[in-house]
């Protein structure tokens, strides 16, 4: 797995929707890789501050933190 690619699986990680393996995957990816757990802590913190203001698990606010941004920007030129 690539950052790209751990980027495409957050979502569904984070919803308990990958199988075993695919979890494994991820998970190794974490170990591996300090970049992607910087990201994967501001996604949840994001997810978080969003359901405070939401009061819903399903939306993310529109306005992304730019640390946020350049991390995604970053994962995908790795
Ligand atoms: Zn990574």
């Amino acid at each position: 797995m690539n950052c790209r690619e751990f980027v495409e699986f957050l979502m569904e990680y984070l919803d308990g929707g990958l199988n075993d393996a695919e979890r494994s995957v991820f998970e190794g990816h974490i170990d591996a890789c300090p970049q992607c757990v910087n990201y994967l802590d501001s996604y949840r913190e994001t997810v978080r501050l969003g359901q405070t203001v939401c009061e819903s698990e399903d939306q993310v606010p529109d306005s992304v933190p730019d640390d946020l941004v350049r991390a995604i920007l970053a994962a995908r030129n790795a």
